[in-house]
């Protein structure tokens, strides 16, 4: 009798560990964060790999996907569901086709730009308003002058750098990538407030003293 009872202690002892183990794994696997920082500049590469994959190209650029700026394109471009932009300066050739690779998958792609910097010469806003992108710009007289991108409402990648060319090969300047739940929330904010605040609906093409006729 003791040792039946002695086996069937053991057997749920057992159960109770093996329980326990795959719970903790569980655990430890969906806390564990994402921290990434990236740092540029990055030396020019070739990005067909990653924007055109399966084609082959033969043009002179190094053709790897290292570095920083691949790895900034891979994050963008798992996006599911949705894209969030708030760059203050946008005419980088390469980030612009993930953008618009996204935007022909299906995923949602809102971006807020400075209204000031968006009609620069390279300016990458038209071409992705030409595709359908939805594009709101500042309206104040202060630069709308984050740099931020939150995909699929989990990942916050945000930093210093202007999405140009000049920022990705030439500029010292920072990239964080993470997923803290807090952090994500508050940029999400930040950009539902901006978007609100520049509804074109509320746009003002004239400056008020010419309104008033002065
Ligand atoms: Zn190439």
């Amino acid at each position: 009798m003791v040792s039946a009872v002695s086996w069937r202690q053991l057997g749920l002892a057992a159960v109770a560990v093996s329980l326990g183990l795959e719970l903790m794994y569980r655990f430890v696997r969906r806390r564990r964060p994402l921290r990434e920082v990236l740092f540029f500049p990055t030396p020019l590469i070739c990005t067909e790999a990653l924007l055109s994959p399966g084609t082959c190209c033969s043009c002179p650029l190094p053709h790897r996907t290292d570095g920083a700026l691949s790895q900034l394109l891979r994050r963008l471009l798992q996006a599911q569901h949705t894209l969030e932009l708030c760059i203050f300066t946008f005419s980088s050739p390469p980030l612009a086709r993930a953008v618009l690779l996204l935007h022909e998958r299906g995923v949602r792609v809102r971006v807020i730009t400075d209204s000031d910097y968006m009609a620069a010469s390279g300016s990458q806003i038209g071409a992705l308003r030409k595709a359908g992108v939805v594009v709101r710009h500042s309206q104040s007289s202060g630069f709308m002058h984050h740099k931020f991108a939150v995909v699929d409402r989990s990942i916050v990648i945000t930093g210093s750098m202007n999405w140009t060319m000049q920022a990705i090969q030439t500029n010292r300047e920072n990239l964080l990538i993470t997923d803290d739940g807090v952090c994500v929330q508050a940029y999400m904010e930040e950009f539902q407030r901006l978007w609100e605040e520049f509804d074109p609906a509320g746009y003002c093409f004239f400056p008020e003293e010419d309104q008033n006729g002065s």
